[in-house]
């Protein structure tokens, strides 16, 4: 089914460059756990699908963050490893800059970001601190020379691969989220290394590793949120959800399509599966899921122009629904794949295995869950207490 929004013609472009250019690299992609080339990255930047949603005066769209949402869902469908190029632009940590940092800032990282000749990763998690991001211990100390930073960072997509790092850590000794700021760390800074790329079970084009500080020393004026503004820092996080949200609907949406063709081909019994009423309950069952996924989705973004923020609750709403939406499509187009779902030929475990990541990335469904209640009844619940 062709999604009904009014970005009829990015979407076709997308969808094309999609196919034509990064879906043939996909499948090898996915098999040597390699990432995009930088030219490949950098041709995404000159097709302009890296800055959609920031400010024209940096080199981006200011276009509705929408439409960075549709492209995302088009390279999803085909090639994540691009489409997580254009989600870390436009959804990831540089809407943080764009948002949260001042001018000078803003015009010294995002005109690269945008043009994809430089890319920024975000390091939140901890070995001990993941759905507790509070509880990090990433510390940077302020010195006459500027900030030393210590600690290590766990499960950092492109990590080891992107340029700069916006790190959360904290800046003072507050406890709690009170302390915990952000600051950006180039690579190649003395003392800040990177661990072995981790073997993950999917997101083979999207390198991922520990990142270690050891006395890394960054001037005060790469500070991009002092300490106290975490609240904020995680009010811009929603796009970055809804980025995350629009992979998953890409992956559900993909093994829906992938399902409708092969039941029209297959046979057993002496005619096609799609003939059999059982099938075409799971069929159903898997477009309800994916339109209903995609229907959160689009409402949580309606209307968000460059520069603004989505409602929180909408955005919990839509990446739980869509997370455990392309869990279980995916799982129902293995089922109705058979031993050919079970492949890796037919892309379905492959879709499968991408669709658990997105679900743990950017907070778990469960932490989600938390979030959508702790709205509905305008209250926090303390886990600690
Ligand atoms: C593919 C992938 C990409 C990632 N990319 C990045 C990245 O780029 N940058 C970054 O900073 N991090 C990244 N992460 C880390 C990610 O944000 C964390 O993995 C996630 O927040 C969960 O933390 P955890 O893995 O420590 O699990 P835990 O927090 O240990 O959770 C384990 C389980 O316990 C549940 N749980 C936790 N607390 C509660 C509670 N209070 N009540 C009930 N259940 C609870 C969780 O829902 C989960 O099911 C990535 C992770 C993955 C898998």
């Amino acid at each position: 089914m062709t999604p009904v929004d009014e970005f009829t013609e990015i979407r076709a472009l997308a969808a094309r460059v999609a196919r034509d250019v990064y879906g043939p690299l996909a499948d090898q992609m996915d098999l040597d756990r390699t990432p995009v080339s930088r030219e490949q990255r950098k041709r995404l930047g000159d097709l302009g699908f890296l800055g959609i949603a920031h400010p024209e005066r940096f080199g981006g769209s200011e276009a509705p963050l929408a439409q960075a949402l549709a492209v995302i869902e088009e390279f999803g469908m085909v090639c994540r490893p691009a489409a997580f190029q254009i989600f870390e632009a436009n959804t990831g940590p540089a809407q943080v800059i764009t948002h949260l940092a001042t001018e000078e800032q803003r015009e010294r990282w995002l005109p690269d970001i945008i043009s994809g000749e430089r890319t920024m990763a975000v390091a939140i998690s901890e070995p001990d601190a993941g759905s507790a991001a509070t509880d990090m211990r990433t510390s940077a100390k302020l010195t006459e020379d500027g900030y030393i930073i210590n600690g290590t960072k766990r499960w950092i997509s492109n990590g080891g691969e992107a340029d700069q790092y916006l790190v959360y850590c904290r800046l003072n000794d507050e406890p709690g989220a009170q302390g915990i700021g952000a600051i950006v760390v180039d690579r190649g800074t003395p003392g800040f290394t990177f661990g072995a790329g981790e073997r993950l079970m999917g997101f083979r084009g999207i390198p991922s590793a520990d990142l270690y500080f050891d006395n890394v020393q960054v001037p005060a004026s790469d500070v991009v949120v002092p300490a106290g503004d975490f609240g904020k820092l995680f009010g811009v996080f929603s796009i970055e959800r809804l980025g995350n949200t629009s992979m998953s609907i890409a992956i559900g949406q993909a093994a829906l399509d992938k399902t409708l063709k092969y039941v029209e081909q297959r046979e057993q019994f002496g005619k096609p599966l799609v003939e059999f009423q059982s099938v075409q309950v799971i069929l159903a069952d898997m477009v309800l899921l994916v339109e209903a996924a995609r229907l959160l989705r689009d409402r949580a973004a309606a209307g968000v122009r460059s520069g603004e923020l989505p409602n929180s609750l909408h955005v919990s709403l839509a990446k739980c629904t869509a997370n455990e939406m392309a869990k279980r499509v995916t799982d129902l187009a293995m089922q109705l794949h058979g031993g050919n779902g079970y492949t890796e030929e037919y892309g379905i475990e492959r879709l499968h295995r991408d669709s658990h990541g997105w679900a743990i990335a950017g907070g778990t469904p469960t932490i989600q869950r938390m979030r959508i209640v702790s709205e509905m009844l305008g209250r926090r619940f303390d886990q600690r207490a």
